[in-house]
C-alpha cells in the first residue's frame, strides 16, 4: 500500500521568514524610527491590511506599475473588490479624509509600520510583502515641511549609526510645469522607442516620465541624455525648489541634485527624494524614498491638499545594517541557566527560574535530564553569565551552587538567598552586558 507522501510547506514564493535574529534588528530599526517620529511630532496610526481596490487605483494611478500589475486584488464572498495594501500613503490619505482630519491643526502627522504586499519579480532586496515604516504629514504646502520630512528621514539613518548613506533630491514639478517639458522628453525618446522594454514603450505615450525611472537595460542606454525637468519648471516651482534646498542646508543635511530622479508613483509633484548607500547605483538598494504629493487627496475624493512624505523598507534597512556590521545584540540573550543533578531537582530548578523571571533576569532551565557537563556546555554556548547547579544532595540541605561562566568560579549559597545574590550581581557594574 502507498502512503502519500508528507508535503512539506514552505513560504510561498517572494515571501520569508523573520526569524529571531532577523525580528532583533526590524524591532531595533523600528524603535529608532518610533523615536524621531515622535521628536518630529508623528502620531502612530494603523489602516486594515485590505482596503477597497478602486482607492490604489485611483490614489496610485491607472497604468502604473503597482496598479497594472502588482497587487494582490480579490473579491470577497459580498463581492466587494479588495487589494491587499500595495502601499502605505493612499491609505493613509484615506485615514486624513473618513476621520475628518482636515478639522484638525494642520499639518497632521501620521505614521506608519506596515506589511506591503506587491507581485514583483522576487530578487536579492524585492520581496512579495515586505515592510514599510512611513510618514506623512498632510494639510500644508511650505518648503520648511519637505526639509523636515527628509530630515526625518536622515536622522533615523543616523540613528541607527550608518554614515554610508546619501540623499538625492530632484523636484518633479507640477502638471503645468510637465505641459512644457513632456513633449520635448517625448521626442527625446522617439527615435528609439522600437528599441527600449516593450513595457516602456507602451508608457512613452501615457506616462513617458517614468521612461526616467526605468531600471530596464533596453532602456536605461537611451535615458541618457534626455531633457531635464529641472531646466523647464516655472519661476514658481523652482523657487520652491530653491527653499526646500535652503530649508536642507539650514538643517545640516547634505543631498545631491538628481535631476533624472522621477519615482515610479502616479501622484508625487515638486519634491522628490531617496536615501541610498553612497556608492549605490542598483536599483534594489534604495532603502528610503517619497515625496510630495499635493493632487493625491483630490484624486481620491477630497478637496485639494498637499502632502508629503516618505517610506523605509525595513528589510532593506536590515541588510544594510547588517553589511555595516551595526546589528544590535540580541534581545532574547539567557542571562542565567539552571542546571540540574539528581532525579527532583527540577521542581526547585523550576521555582528558581521563575522567581528569577519576576525579578526581571532571563533565566533558563537546561531541559533535557543530560549529564551536568552536557548541561554546563550549554549554559556556555547559550551565552549566559551564571550558571545556578540544583543538586539533589544540596537541595536537601537548602543549598544551591552559582557558577559565574566567565570566571568558572563556584560558590554555594542558601536556596532562598540566590534570587538576591543573582540580581544583586547582574546589577553590579562588572557584570553590565555590553551595550549595544
Ligand atoms: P524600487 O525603486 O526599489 O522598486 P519603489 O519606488 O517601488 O522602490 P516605494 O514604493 O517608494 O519604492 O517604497 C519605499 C521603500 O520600500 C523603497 O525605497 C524600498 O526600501 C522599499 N521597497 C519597495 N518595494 C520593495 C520590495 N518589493 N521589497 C522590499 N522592499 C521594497
Ligand atoms: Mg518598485
Amino acid at each position: 500500500m502507498s502512503s502519500s507522501p508528507t508535503r512539506q510547506f514552505q513560504t510561498p514564493r517572494g515571501t520569508r521568514d523573520l526569524l529571531p535574529e532577523d525580528y532583533d534588528i526590524h524591532r531595533h530599526i523600528l524603535e529608532h524610527a518610533r523615536e524621531q517620529a515622535r521628536l518630529a511630532g508623528f502620531g502612530f496610526i494603523e489602516p486594515p491590511t485590505f482596503e477597497q481596490a478602486e482607492l490604489f487605483a485611483r490614489g496610485v494611478g491607472e497604468g502604473t506599475d503597482i496598479v497594472e500589475k502588482e497587487m494582490y486584488i480579490f473579491d470577497d464572498r459580498g463581492g466587494d473588490r479588495l487589494a491587499l495594501r500595495p502601499e502605505g500613503t493612499a491609505s493613509v490619505c484615506r485615514v486624513y479624509l473618513q476621520h475628518g482630519m482636515a478639522n484638525l491643526s494642520q499639518p497632521v502627522k501620521l505614521a506608519y509600520h506596515l506589511p506591503i504586499f506587491r507581485y514583483e519579480r522576487p530578487q536579492a532586496g524585492r520581496f512579495r510583502q515586505h515592510t514599510q515604516f512611513g510618514v506623512e504629514a498632510i494639510g500644508v504646502r511650505d518648503a520648511a515641511l519637505d526639509a523636515e520630512v527628509i530630515d526625518l528621514g536622515w536622522r533615523v539613518a543616523e540613528s541607527l549609526g550608518l554614515t554610508d548613506l546619501k540623499i538625492l533630491l530632484n523636484s518633479i514639478g507640477d502638471i503645468q510645469d510637465r505641459r512644457a517639458y513632456v513633449p520635448l522628453l517625448k521626442e527625446h525618446f522617439e527615435p528609439h522607442l522600437d528599441r527600449i522594454a516593450p513595457d516602456d514603450q507602451a508608457r512613452w505615450d501615457r506616462a513617458p516620465m517614468r521612461l526616467l525611472d526605468s531600471k530596464d537595460d533596453r532602456t536605461k542606454p537611451f535615458q541618457i541624455g534626455a531633457p531635464v525637468i529641472t531646466d523647464h519648471l516655472r519661476a514658481e516651482s523652482a523657487a520652491y525648489y530653491d527653499a526646500v534646498k535652503s530649508h536642507l542646508e539650514a538643517l545640516g543635511i547634505p543631498y545631491e541634485e538628481r535631476p533624472t530622479l522621477v519615482r515610479g508613483l502616479d501622484y508625487y509633484t515638486h519634491t522628490v527624494f531617496e536615501i541610498v548607500p553612497a556608492d549605490a547605483d542598483g536599483s534594489q538598494v534604495t532603502v528610503l524614498a517619497g515625496g510630495r504629493y499635493d493632487g493625491l487627496i483630490e484624486q481620491i475624493g477630497g478637496p485639494p491638499t498637499p502632502g508629503i512624505g516618505f517610506g523605509m523598507g525595513l528589510e532593506r534597512m536590515a541588510h544594510h545594517l547588517r553589511e555595516q556590521g551595526l546589528t544590535p545584540d540580541s534581545d532574547s540573550a539567557t542571562e542565567v541557566l539552571i542546571a540540574t543533578l539528581g532525579d527532583g531537582a527540577d521542581i526547585a530548578a523550576s521555582k528558581i527560574a521563575g522567581n528569577l523571571r519576576r525579578q526581571g533576569v532571563a533565566a533558563t532551565l537546561a531541559f533535557g535530564g543530560r549529564s551536568l557537563k552536557a548541561q554546563l556546555r550549554q549554559a556556555n554556548r547559550s551565552g549566559a553569565r551564571f550558571a545556578v547547579i540544583a543538586g539533589v544532595r544540596d537541595l536537601a540541605e537548602g543549598n544551591v551552587t552559582i557558577r559565574d561562566l566567565q570566571t568558572s568560579d563556584q560558590r554555594q549559597v542558601a536556596l532562598d538567598a540566590v534570587v538576591g545574590e543573582l540580581t544583586g550581581e547582574l546589577a553590579s557594574p562588572a557584570y553590565t552586558r555590553p551595550q549595544d
